[in-house]
């Protein structure tokens, strides 16, 4: 018998009634994204009073022997297999030996545990290894990326029958299989729950049995590793109109594993994704039969394909596309602050000027802050953690600032940049950004639907509650639950709005934080943010209640603030993990003044922008009476950060750990990176004696020889690394014919790609000749 007070019958009552009307109720599928997975931190951020020791006591990932291991053994022997222009531009495919040492060396099976015959790696493992493979080429990290990622792999680990595992498991482990997953059809992109796939429940005749199953008709597209696949993930709706597996008609989006060479399927043609050469393409289904045990997770499963699906895209989501953007970041580190060292012009590295500067420290930047961001995430993960809406706040920003991250170096490198051929070790990964925006989640819909639509009913301390709730149809305990949790909501908002003022009108100064050294006031603004974050959620909430759906301008803005204390709590976290070293803390001061910037203009913005005025007065009022005050990182900081990756040392090599270093000779090729990599050393070890040099004004070595500036030997030396700066400047040429004939003879057909060799020229040295780049078939006509 639920007990009765005066406030729950006379106060409560009334407005759990009004709010039943006035919350809309959540569709299924919300229901189901919302119910994905969990919280964590993010729900630490939502109560407007983070706790910093909590964060900073969490253990950093790590990894185990046999994982390093790996990385420097398998990972390192593959990375040196793969020439990247030759894959895209010559063979349109991986070549057979990789494609052999991807499934012999199990890189298709990290996630798959041990006792199935897979690597059992962690989070971090896996990570690592997709991050050092998209610093050698973006189309064998998205090869190695998809099986680990969302589809039958996962899928089966989370919801298979035991029966599914035991077969399928081992087989895709041993590479005997290639699977791919489904979701995508030419009428349902974002909004892939609205598939017109179907399947229908009936008997047929599978490998000689009459048994009961399904009946799949379907059109996909953009499936990766779909060209090749063994096995299809196939996401459908489920119907069972003669009733033969329960009373429902429509039985709701259903998953199952479609073996490829079944009658009626067409797969195998290839789309050409920003002319990136992974295996991806469309595939049909007409009137193909599978049986009923093929459903993941068996007949009890059919129906709960969104809810599977959202519940595997919590963890995965924050794993591949993350270590993509962090490696690229790193990597965009690394060669653009070397090649701005060797860069001269008007007799200067281009290092020396402040316009360029100022991009070479927002590339330092933001290649520490992902890079922190992915390390935390991936500790959340193999903490046991599935917290859907960080790693949907992962996705998106993570590919956003590799996005500014790769323009930037792209501008700084100029025509280097983009010129395609061998030498250019660019042009991949700029092609490559749009893809990995696209995918896993667009991010316009990620951003402005999903990190704050779901973070604010999921890591709401109260939200969920109430909507549960509401919900309920025992009335009775519905209103006792209703009541705990609207009075729990009402007291957290008064302590925020008294927070959020108190921070607010005293700049942070007397906001929590831990004794972090130089690093202290970062947290009382970050606390101080966190605070206004949670007043201003709650006041969306309040006055615009199931209208803030609509609003997807606001809700972006909400999103992009939870972000900022997201990614600004990983970069605190990092400095701390590292050891708080002095060298390091211009790259923290800038991920933060960056992110406090975005906080107080994203304020701003919505409370200029807000509907209903008063509450945007209100707000106004309390948690930014002045207008935004943050301004961003200064120049001096934004120098220190430039400074970093222009000159050899420790914070430069700690930033861009464990990127791939090639050979300066790969194959046949020299390598662009490798040759930037060399000139950029030599640069830097000679740079005393063009000092000494410019002491006394010689005008070139020879001058300065016979002056006797310097020796011989240092001569020497520098004649070296202007031949180093010479070939690592240089871009590749070829001759007209050659592209134009091999334009014409790979028209249309991306299968069979003829191969013809051109010479090359650079203006340093003759290279060998390559492979010349076929034009697409579009491009031709
Ligand atoms: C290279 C590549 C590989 C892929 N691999 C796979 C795979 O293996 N398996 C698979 O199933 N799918 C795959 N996809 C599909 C991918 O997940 C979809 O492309 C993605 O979901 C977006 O769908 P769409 O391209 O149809 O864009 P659309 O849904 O048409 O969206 C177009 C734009 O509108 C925005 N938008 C849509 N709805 C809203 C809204 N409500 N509010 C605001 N903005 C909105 C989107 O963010 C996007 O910017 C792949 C795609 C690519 C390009």
């Amino acid at each position: 018998m639920p007990h009765s007070s005066f406030r729950r019958d006379w106060i409560t009552k009334p407005i759990f009634r009004m709010a039943q009307h006035a919350l809309p109720r959540l569709s299924d599928t919300e229901r189901e994204a919302i119910e994905a997975g969990d919280v964590w931190w993010d729900a630490d951020l939502f109560t407007g009073n983070p706790d910093w020791t909590k964060l900073l006591a969490f253990a950093p990932a790590k990894l185990s022997a046999e994982e390093q291991q790996f990385l420097a053994g398998p990972v390192e022997e593959l990375c040196r297999m793969i020439d990247d222009w030759k894959i895209n531009w010559d063979l349109h495919d991986l070549p057979p030996e990789v494609w052999d040492f991807l499934k012999s060396r199990k890189f298709f099976a990290m996630i798959i545990p041990k006792a199935y015959g897979g690597l059992g790696f962690s989070a971090y493992a896996h990570s690592e290894v997709i991050r050092k493979l998209s610093t050698r080429s973006i189309c064998v990290a998205c090869t190695a990326m998809v099986p680990n990622s969302l589809g039958p792999g996962e899928l089966l680990m989370q919801f298979g029958t035991k029966a599914q595992q035991d077969y399928w498991l081992p087989r895709l482990a041993r590479g005997e299989e290639i699977p791919c997953f489904g979701l995508t059809s030419p009428e349902a992109g974002s909004d892939a729950a609205s598939m017109i796939d179907s399947g229908v429940v009936c008997r047929g005749t599978y490998q000689g049995s009459e048994v009961l199953g399904i009946r799949l008709n379907w059109h996909k597209r953009y499936i990766t590793l779909g060209p090749i696949a063994t096995v299809l993930g196939l996401a459908f709706k489920l119907h069972d109109p003669d009733h033969l597996i329960g009373n429902k008609d429509d039985i709701g989006i259903t998953l199952a594993l479609v073996p490829t060479q079944l009658p009626g399927i067409s797969i195998g043609r290839r789309h050409l994704p920003a002319l990136h050469v992974f295996q991806n393409g469309p595939n049909w289904g007409h009137d193909v039969f599978i049986p009923m045990d093929n459903v993941i997770g068996g007949v009890d499963q059919v129906g709960k394909g969104w809810k599977m699906l959202m519940s595997a895209l919590a963890a995965g989501r924050g794993i591949s596309l993350p270590s993509l953007s962090a490696a690229g970041a790193a990597f965009c580190a690394h060669v653009t602050g070397a090649y701005a060292r060797i860069r001269e012009q008007f007799h200067v590295p281009i290092a020396k000027f402040e316009a360029i500067q100022e991009r070479l420290g927002r590339i330092a930047a933001t290649a520490y802050l992902l890079d922190a961001a992915r390390r935390m995430t991936c500790a959340a993960l193999d903490d046991g953690h599935h917290p859907a809406v960080v790693t949907a706040i992962m996705k998106e920003q993570a590919t956003e600032r590799l996005r500014i991250a790769v323009n930037d170096a792209m501008d700084v490198h100029g025509g280097k940049g983009i010129i395609e051929g061998p030498l250019n070790y660019l042009g991949s990964l700029y092609r490559g950004v749009p893809i990995a925006i696209t995918v896993e989640g667009a991010n316009i819909v990620t951003r402005s639907l999903i990190q704050f639509g779901q973070g604010a009913i999921r890591c709401h301390p109260y939200l969920l509650k109430e909507m549960q709730a509401l919900e309920d149809e025992d009335r009775a305990r519905g209103l006792d639950a209703f009541d705990a949790a609207f009075w729990g909501h009402v007291g957290h908002s008064l302590a925020n709005t008294l927070r959020a003022w108190g921070r607010a009108w005293t700049g942070g100064l007397m906001a929590p934080a831990p004794e972090a050294g130089a690093a202290t006031p970062f947290y009382r603004q970050l606390s101080r943010h966190a605070a206004a974050f949670a007043l201003a959620v709650d006041l969306a909430l309040l006055s615009l209640g199931g209208a803030l759906k609509r609003k997807e301008m606001i809700s972006a803005r909400f999103g992009d603030i939870l972000s900022e204390l997201y990614l600004s709590s990983a970069a605190l976290k990092r400095w701390n993990d590292e050891g708080r070293q002095a060298d390091d803390f211009p790259l923290l001061a800038y991920c933060l003044e960056a992110s406090f910037a975005t906080i107080s203009l994203r304020f701003d913005e919505l409370i200029a922008n807000f509907p209903v005025r008063p509450v945007a007065w209100l707000l106004r009022f309390i948690i930014q009476p002045l207008g935004p005050r943050s301004r961003g990182p200064s120049d001096r900081v934004t120098d220190a950060c430039a400074a970093i990756i222009v000159t050899p040392s420790a914070v430069r090599d700690r930033l861009t750990v464990d990127l791939y270093h090639p050979a300066e000779t790969e194959g046949e090729e020299a390598n662009g990176i490798a040759l930037v990599e060399r000139a950029f050393a030599m640069t830097a070890a000679v740079q005393p004696i063009r000092d000494r040099m410019q002491t006394v004004r010689a005008r070139d070595i020879d001058q300065a020889l016979k002056q006797r500036t310097i020796t011989a030997e240092e001569a020497t030396q520098l004649k070296a690394a202007a031949d180093a700066v010479a070939a690592a400047i240089a871009v590749d040429d070829f001759a007209p014919e050659e592209l134009t004939s091999r334009g014409a003879s790979n028209k249309g057909d991306v299968s069979s790609p003829a191969t013809s060799q051109a010479s090359r020229q650079s203006t340093s040295e003759q290279p060998p000749p390559h492979q010349v780049p076929p034009f697409p078939a579009a491009a031709a006509e």
